[in-house]
């Protein structure tokens, strides 16, 4: 019997109707012969104004607490959606984290799937019921409660599927689909049909909120197919697998942004005889991620580092960089915060040069500074004023020809 996951994300739960929708679903797939596990995250906003609530109570809570409590978000979806397919006629089970087997590592609110235990799920899904797992949590090897970083419930739903070898995981979200870009900021946006998983994982780590970027790169290690589809319409989605056709030859095939960036930069006195390993480790120990990085050495310049770093992080990097000033041998740390980062993606670039020269030509044109610029091999990400980043996408979108797609 063909095995699936099905994977609802807050708005797709967010009430009873959206609930009882979500259920007729799930009954949908169990008509059709499908074995299925579920997945789920809290209601709504329920996740946010849990944090809100600690936020009252104790403005530094340990991510040990507030797994704790982020973790009751999920169970509350679980619990009801068991509930309301079990009233439309089919046996459904919920399960916690811990439940479903499902063990990370021991870094609260940020904990990493290691294995997951599945036996009890299949048990009851071998039996004819619905598994409903929380999404989003986890178990250490202590026993403590992991959570697994904000949207981490579409990670959970994918190390499911593949733990219970399912034939795809299907994620329900409130859009219809991946977009080239969001459709709330451009309008003439188009719906991908499909997309390969280099591509997403460029689109999620650079900010495309669409999924996790763990759930990506995990379903790549195991091709496991993902499709995100409308849950509150009829629709087909997107399709996430190795290998796409080339939609009417895109080279460019989304468009992504993020604000809250912050650039710092480091200078020297001297010529720079450290490391760029020491500043890069300390930061690291530290839990924080530093995106893009700059160098410069040059003779009769003064020495310097620039690397951007998410504007969340912004606090405890000063406080890294103040607290190591000696060892680091630095003289000045400077700041640029209200920055934005605008990526086009497409793995048609590897076999199209000039894509960054097109790009930069046209932000050229409409007068937008860059203050940074990084590539890979599929994409390019510029660093400019956040003021500035929803004409850049605009821009862009055009430049590309992404609204030409259906
Ligand atoms: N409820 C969690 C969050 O809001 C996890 C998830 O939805 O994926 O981040
Ligand atoms: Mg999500």
């Amino acid at each position: 019997m063909e095995r699936i996951v099905m994977k609802f994300g807050g708005t797709s739960v967010a009430n009873e109707e959206r609930i009882e929708r979500a259920a007729s679903l799930i009954l949908k797939e169990v008509e059709q012969g499908k074995q299925v596990a579920v997945v789920v995250s809290a209601m709504g906003k329920t996740t946010d104004q849990l944090l809100a609530l600690a936020g009252e109570i104790h403005p530094n809570a340990t991510s040990r607490e507030l797994d704790m409590l982020l973790t009751t978000g999920e169970q509350v979806t679980a619990s009801l959606l068991a509930m309301a397919i079990t009233a439309k006629g089919i046996e459904a089970r919920s399960f916690t984290g811990w439940q479903a087997g499902i063990q990370t590592d021991s870094i609260h609110s940020k904990a990493r799937i290691e294995e997951v235990k599945a036996g009890k799920v299949i048990a009851t899904l071998n039996k004819g019921g619905v598994a409903v797992i929380t999404g989003f949590q986890g178990v250490d090897g202590t026993g403590e409660i992991t959570t697994l970083g904000r949207g981490g419930s579409d990670t959970s739903a994918v190390a499911v599927a593949i733990a219970i070898e399912a034939a795809r995981c299907d994620i329900y979200t409130d859009v219809e689909g991946v977009f080239t870009t969001d459709p709330r900021m451009i309008k003439n946006a188009s719906k991908l049909i499909e997309i390969s998983y280099d591509e997403m994982l460029e689109l999620a780590n650079l900010g495309a909120g669409v999924l996790h970027p763990r759930a990506i790169e995990f379903a790549k290690n195991h091709q496991m197919p993902l499709r995100v589809r409308p849950a509150h319409i009829e629709g087909m989605g997107t399709v996430i697998k190795e290998e796409v056709e080339m939609e009417s030859n895109l080279i460019v095939r989304g468009v992504a942004f993020e604000e809250d960036i912050v650039r710092i930069t480091i200078m020297y006195d001297t010529p720079y005889n450290g490391s760029l390993a020491n500043i890069f480790t300390a930061l690291a120990g530290e839990q924080v991620n530093v995106d893009i990085i700059v160098q410069t050495i040059m003779e009769g310049e003064q020495p310097s580092v620039s690397f951007s770093i998410k504007n969340e992080d912004f606090a405890k990097t000063m406080n890294v960089l103040e607290v190591n000033k000696a060892e680091l041998g630095y003289k000045r740390a400077d700041f640029e915060v209200g920055l934005a980062k605008v990526s086009i993606v497409g793995s048609g670039m590897v076999s199209n040069p000039g894509v960054a020269a097109n790009m930069f030509d046209a932000l050229r044109l409409a007068s937008i500074p860059i203050k940074m610029v990084s590539t890979s091999e599929i994409k390019v990400s510029v660093v400019i004023p956040t003021t500035h980043m929803e004409e850049a996408v605009a821009v862009l979108h055009n430049t590309f020809a992404l609204e030409q797609i259906s």
